[in-house]
C-alpha cells in the first residue's frame, strides 16, 4: 500500500486538526519545563499550512510538504518551527517526480529530515527533544519496510513506539532547548516536542489505516 498526493494532503490536514485539538495539553507540557508556547506555536504554524495547502488543489506531495515545511519555518516563534520546518523541508526531498510514496519513502523522508533537524539543532537521541521520539519511529519504520510489513501494521507499531518514546522522556534530563535550563528539575515532565512528534505519528497511523 502505498500513500498518494491526495492522501498526503489528508493526513497533512488531520496532523493540524490533531494539533489544534491538543494545543492546550502541548502548551501545559511546555509550561512545566519550558515557557509555555509549544501547544499555540504549533498550532499557529499548522494553521498557516492548511492555508498554503488550501491554495493549490493540484499540489503533488513533494510541494505540499514544501508548503507545510515554509509555514511552520514562517509562523512559529520557538525553536520547533525552524526545526520541525527543516524535517518537512528535508524530507520532502524524497517525494520529488512520485506520484506515491511506499513505507521505504516513508523511511527515507524521516531520515533525511530527521538528518536536518540534527544538522541544526546539535541534538541527538536521549536529550529530552522531539528527536527521543522521530528517531526511533524512523528505525522502526525503515525495519519494517525492509522486511515487506504493509504500511498500516508498520505505522500501527510506530504510533504505539511513538507514545511509549514520548512517555519515557518524563525521566530523561534535558541537555537541549529551553528546559536544558533547569538542569536536574526537568526530570518528571514529559518533552512536549517529543508529545507533538509522537501525536504527528500517531495521526500519520490513523489516516494510513483509514485510507
Ligand atoms: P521554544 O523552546 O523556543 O519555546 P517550542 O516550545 O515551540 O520552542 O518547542 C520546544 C521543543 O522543541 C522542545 O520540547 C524540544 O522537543 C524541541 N527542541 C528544542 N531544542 C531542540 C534541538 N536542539 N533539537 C531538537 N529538538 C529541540
Ligand atoms: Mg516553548
Amino acid at each position: 500500500m502505498s500513500i498518494t498526493s491526495k492522501e498526503v494532503r489528508h493526513i497533512l490536514l488531520d496532523i493540524a486538526a490533531t494539533i489544534e485539538l491538543h494545543k492546550q495539553e502541548l502548551t501545559d507540557l511546555d509550561a512545566a519545563i519550558g515557557d509555555g508556547d509549544h501547544g499555540h506555536n504549533m498550532a499557529r504554524g499548522f494553521e498557516a499550512a492548511k492555508a498554503k495547502i488550501a491554495q493549490d488543489e493540484s499540489a503533488d506531495a513533494e510541494a505540499l510538504l514544501k508548503a507545510t515545511a515554509m509555514a511552520l519555518i514562517s509562523n512559529v516563534g520557538g525553536a520547533s518551527g525552524p526545526l520541525y520546518g527543516t524535517l518537512f523541508l528535508k524530507g520532502s526531498a524524497v517525494a520529488k517526480g512520485k506520484a506515491e510514496l511506499t513505507l521505504s519513502d516513508l523511511a527515507l523522508f524521516l531520515k533525511t529530515g530527521i538528518e536536518g533537524v540534527q544538522m541544526r539543532g546539535k541534538a541527538s537521541y536521549g536529550e529530552k527533544t522531539m528527536l527521543d521520539v522521530l528517531i526511533p519511529v524512523q528505525q522502526s519504520i525503515q525495519a519494517d519496510a525492509e522486511a515487506s510489513v504493509s504500511a498500516a501494521p508498520a505505522l500501527e507499531k510506530a504510533a504505539k513506539l511513538a507514545r511509549e518514546c514520548a512517555e519515557k522522556t518524563k525521566d530523561t534530563l534535558a541537555t537541549k532547548g529551553r528546559a536544558s535550563y533547569l538542569g536536574e528539575r526537568s526530570i518528571g515532565h514529559i518533552d512536549p516536542g517529543a508529545m507533538s512528534s509522537c501525536l504527528m505519528i500517531e495521526t500519520l497511523a490513523a489516516s494510513v489505516k483509514g485510507a
